[in-house]
This record gives structure tokens, sequence and C-alpha cells, in this order.
């Protein structure tokens, strides 16, 4: 339900009026960012807000402008408008109707090729349909699929990552993976025509998918969702495990048949099914549609050919604690393992993230006088349709030891209740759906509103806030100082736990 985007529409300056400008002013070399997602536009909005005449280009494989992917999982799936997959226009957990677009078309400008470098605009240059093949950081330069190449002043990397597939996924329209609004579009087209859909992967976009095309199904009875994935229960691999079997129990209850502790070992495609074979053939399954959600590769080819140091363990392009690989090139987004000061090495894969480190590469590349370190504690969110939901700050990981504190929950410790929250208006557009429909109160619920506090080396590392809203900053605040897990019981104070 969250935080969508600090991201406001860059107005374009007015143009001058006055008589005594320059006729021809010339024309920066440019700042080129690689893939127009949110890193991209983050970085993009940072540079020209300090220096408004700065050559920005960014150069994106899709065929549209930058876009939020947070909701094509969530409250897309809750709209009332069966156009929704055309229009991209939705209403937020809190009502508010958005666009999944950071801005319209029109305040960009879109070039056809390379040559629009060199073309004088003051609007962020945007390249669509444009893969980048080669990265060369000695000469400075970028070269696009078509061929042409284009000088940079200074370079950002942030190309996201590629869905991975299961070992056995044959080619087929009715197995697909799910990152874009081209997949989007294609998923829904399914779901209006009814089907029965497997949903494979039980982590934050299989859990997040499965409960919202439930959702549909409940109006639809021609629809019917599975999910099947190889853990105890969903968010096994970021939960503790009495906390999974909860959650599991509750998109149970949203009308998915969950299968757990599942293993895939055959998937093909005949007589117009998918045949799923599950834990050694003990189960046979035939469904109209799989959608394959087992994590993402982050898209690194580009700057492993460029010849930058890759952070094998972590997947992704290592860079210093100011977001720089090599001179000149910064990276930002999914794709990037940085130097966290305050919790070591990581690499994360979450909207607030590539905001906060795109915009942050932004501010580095235009000032290079100011260079300041990546400090900014990111958060991220996740919601089971509109009553359920977590915010969540620094080390997130079943693998840690955790504390946890719970309180009765009530009919306010919704996502679709939560208040506008100051970082909210920034890191996020608020995307939205329509109000959650009559359902049994949460208020019995054991784990319903509550704090999951993840431990190492006995230092508070990170910090689940589930059903609990507007209490980013304190869970930040308690990460940043690196306090020891003695100090819990003095630190609930905060959250308001036991208020309503
Ligand atoms: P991307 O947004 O993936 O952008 C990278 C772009 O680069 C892409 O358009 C790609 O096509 C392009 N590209 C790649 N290589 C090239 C090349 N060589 N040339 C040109 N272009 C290239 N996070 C949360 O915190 N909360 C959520 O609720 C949430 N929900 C999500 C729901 C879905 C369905 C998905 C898919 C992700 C969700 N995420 C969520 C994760 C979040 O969207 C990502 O972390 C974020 O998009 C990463 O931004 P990025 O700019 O690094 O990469
Ligand atoms: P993920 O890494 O969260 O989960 C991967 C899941 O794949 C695992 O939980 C496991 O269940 C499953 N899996 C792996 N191998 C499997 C196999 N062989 N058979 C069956 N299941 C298998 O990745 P995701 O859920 O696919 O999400 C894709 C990307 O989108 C990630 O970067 C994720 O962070 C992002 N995303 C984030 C949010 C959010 O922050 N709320 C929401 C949606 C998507
Ligand atoms: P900065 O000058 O480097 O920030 C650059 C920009 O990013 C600012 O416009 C700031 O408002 C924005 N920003 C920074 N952190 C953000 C966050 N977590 N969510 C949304 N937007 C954020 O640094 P600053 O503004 O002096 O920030 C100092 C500290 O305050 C940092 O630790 C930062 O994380 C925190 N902060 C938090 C929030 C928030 O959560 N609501 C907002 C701003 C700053």
């Amino acid at each position: 339900h969250q935080p969508l985007q600090p991201l406001q529409p860059v107005t374009p300056t007015p143009v001058a009026a006055e008589p005594e400008v320059p006729k021809k002013k010339k024309i920066q070399k440019p700042y080129i960012l690689i893939g127009a997602g949110t890193a991209s536009f983050a970085a993009a909005q940072a540079i020209k807000e300090k220096d408004p005449l700065a050559n920005v280009i960014i150069i994106g494989d899709e065929s549209v402008a930058p876009y939020m992917r947070p909701p094509l999982s969530k409250e897309i799936w809750f709209s009332e408008d069966p156009d929704v997959a055309t229009t991209l226009r939705f209403k937020d957990w809190q009502g508010t109707e958005r666009s999944v677009f950071y801005q319209d078309d029109s305040l960009y400008e879109i070039l056809d090729d390379a040559s629009g470098s060199d073309v004088e605009s003051e609007k962020i240059k945007l390249l669509l349909n444009k893969p980048v093949t080669k990265l060369n950081v000695e000469d400075h330069t970028v070269t696009l699929a078509d061929g042409s190449v284009i000088f940079y002043n200074k370079v950002l990397l942030a190309t996201g990552g590629t869905p991975k597939k299961l070992p056995q996924q044959p080619e087929s329209d009715q197995i697909t993976t799910f990152r874009t609004i081209d997949d989007l579009k294609k998923l829904d087209k399914v779901v209006h025509s009814g089907a029965r859909i497997a949903v494979i992967g039980g982590g934050f976009l299989g859990s997040e998918l499965a409960v919202a095309l439930a959702n549909r199904a409940s109006k639809q009875p021609d629809i019917q969702i599975t999910q099947i994935f190889p853990e105890d229960g969903n968010m096994a691999n970021v939960f503790p495990s009495y906390l999974t079997k909860w959650t599991t129990s509750r998109v149970r209850n949203l009308g998915v048949d969950v299968k757990t502790n599942n293993v895939i070992d055959g998937l093909q495609v005949q007589d117009g099914k998918v045949h799923l074979s599950l834990n050694a053939g003990s189960e046979e399954l035939q469904v109209d549609h799989v959608v394959v959600a087992v994590g993402i590769e982050p898209r690194v080819d580009l700057a492993r050919d460029a010849g930058l140091e890759i952070d094998e363990q972590r997947a992704g392009v290592m860079v210093n604690a100011e977001l720089e690989a090599r001179k000149d090139v910064y990276v930002a987004g999914d794709m990037v393992s940085f130097h966290d000061i305050q919790l070591g090495r990581r690499r994360i894969e979450h909207h607030d993230h590539a905001v906060l480190s795109g915009r942050h590469a932004g501010l580095n590349m235009v000032e290079p006088a100011r260079v300041k370190p990546y400090r900014h504690q990111s958060m991220f969110w996740s919601d089971l349709g509109p009553e359920v939901g977590y915010e969540a700050v620094g080390l997130i990981d079943a693998q840690l030891s955790t504390i946890s504190v719970w309180a009765k929950s009530t009919d306010q410790d919704t996502p679709a209740s939560a208040p506008q929250e100051p970082h909210r208006h920034q890191t996020s557009s608020e995307s939205a759906v329509a109000p959650p429909k009559a359902s049994p109160s949460l208020a019995d619920e054991k784990f319903g509103k509550g704090l999951v506090f993840y431990v190492r080396d006995r230092k508070i590392v990170g910090l689940v806030l589930f059903n609990v809203f507007g209490k980013v900053q304190e869970a930040r605040d308690i990460v940043d100082a690196g306090l020891t897990s003695d100090k819990i019981d003095g630190l609930l104070n905060k959250f308001d736990l036991y208020s309503n």
C-alpha cells in the first residue's frame, strides 16, 4: 500500500524571455542513464534539480517511459475499471487516483535516435526501444543496438533485473514471468477470459500476485489460483517460521490454494494445458496458465563486459559507498552491490532503494565537489491485499534470529487505513485500490499487529512493522543507531502498539 514516490513531476523550466539569450547554447556532454526505470528517473530528477540545463538522456529498452512496478502486483488488480491494464491508472489503498508513470510523456524530450543527444532541450531526454549493447569506460561512450555511439560526461548503470526461469521451463505463451507493463497486459487478458492459474514462487512477487489474482477470482468464478513453492509457507525467506505459517493461512483464507513444500520437477505444454509435476511425480496438476515468480537475475552483462568489478556472491555490480564503480561510472537500484556503512555490503531489490540510490547517484554525478556516501537506510513494503501489510527497514532475513512483539489489531491497522506519512508523499505515489471488501476483523487474530526485530551479533539490524504504519522513521533510527537487542523493551513505546 505504500510509499510510492518522491518523484514529483518535473516542470519544464519556462523559456527565458530576455532578448540577450545567446542564439546557440553550447550543448553539454550528456549524463547518460542506462535503463529507463525507477533508479534512472530518480537520478535524472536529481541532476535537473541541481542543474536545469544539464543534458540528461535516459536510454531504455522498453517501449514506455519510466514507471513504478509495485502497483502491477497489487492495486491494479483491485481496480473496478475493466480497462485498467490499458489506462494504467489505479486507486491507491487510500483511494487516491494515480498513474503508474512518473510523469507524462509530454514532459520528456522523446528522441528518435542517438543524434538527439545534441538537440537543445531543457527537458529530460528519453530514448526508448534502444537496448544499450556496450559501455566503454575508457572512451566514455555507450553503444546502442543500432550501432550508434554516444559520448558521456558521466554514466549511470541502472538496468534492474530479469526474471529467472525454472530450469525445465519451455517457451510457451501459457507460461510467463512478470516484471513489466507488457507482462501485466498479457496476464490481464488471461484473467479476463477465465483460467486456472498456477503461480510458482512464494516470495514477494508470487505472494502478492496470488492474493491479487484471488481477489479477481472472488468476483469471477471461472478463475482459480494455486500457488506452489518449495518453502514451508509464504515469505519463508523473510519471516520467522510462525509468522510464515500465519501469513500462509491468511493467503489461503483469501482464496489461494497454497501448496507449500513442493518442488516442480516437470513443466510441459500439451493439448492447450500446462502440465505440472510436483515432488517427483507424487502430484500432477493441469492449469491454463503458469506465472513464474522465482526471483530475478540482476542485469550486469554490460558492466561485466566493460570490465567493472562484479560481486559474484550478491550478483551485483560492486561500487564504493559513493555508488561509483569507476571514475564517472555510477550504479544504482536492483543491480548495485554497495557498501552500507551501517550494515555492510548489500544488494537490495526494492523500490525505495531504487529511488534513494538513483537520486543519490544523480546528486553525486552532478556535484563532483560535494560527493557524499549513500547513507540513506531505505525501506520496503509489501501488502497481501488491502488488509495485511508490512513495512521494513534494514536486514530482513529468516536466517537471522528475531525477537517479536505482538498486539491485537483493530480495523484501523490495515494498509487501507494507513496514515499519510511524511515520507509517503516523497517516496510514494500512494497507489491504490477500491476500499477493502467486507471481511472478518483482524482484531481477534493472533498476529494482527506487531514488530519483528532482526538481530545479528546482538545488534538490531532490521525491523518489520507488521500492520503498524507511520513508524518507518522510528525503525530507521533504531537500525542506524546500531542498538543491542537488550534495548528492545525500552523501544516499544515509540510504536503505540497497544493503542486503539
Ligand atoms: P527497473 O525498474 O527494472 O528498471 C531497469 C530498466 O532498465 C528496465 O526498464 C529494463 O528494461 C532496462 N534495461 C535493462 N538493460 C538495458 C539495456 N542494456 N539497455 C537499455 N535498457 C535496459 N519493491 C518494493 O519496495 N515494494 C513493492 O511493493 C514492490 N513491488 C513490485 C512489484 C513488481 C511486479 C515488481 C516487478 C517489482 C516490485 N518491487 C517492489 C521491486 C521494485 O519495483 C524494483 O526494486 C525497482 O523497479 C528497481 O528499479 P531499477 O531502476 O533498479 O530497475
Ligand atoms: P523473491 O526473491 O522474493 O522470491 C523468490 C521465490 O522463488 C522464493 O521465495 C521461492 O519460493 C521461489 N523459488 C525459487 N526457486 C524455485 C523453484 N525452483 N521452484 C519454485 N519456486 C522457486 O523474488 P520474486 O518474488 O520472484 O520477486 C521478483 C522481484 O520483484 C524481486 O526483486 C522482488 O524483490 C521484487 N518484488 C518486490 C516486492 C516488494 O518489495 N513488495 C513485490 C513484488 C516483487
Ligand atoms: P539528502 O540531502 O542526501 O537527501 C536527498 C533527498 O532525498 C532529500 O530531498 C530527502 O528529502 C530525500 N530523502 C532522503 N531520505 C529519504 C527517504 N528515506 N525517503 C524519502 N526521501 C528521502 O539527505 P537529507 O534529506 O538530509 O536526509 C538525512 C536523513 O534523513 C537520511 O538518513 C534520510 O534517510 C532521512 N530522511 C528520511 C525521510 C523519510 O523517511 N521520511 C525523508 C527525508 C530524509
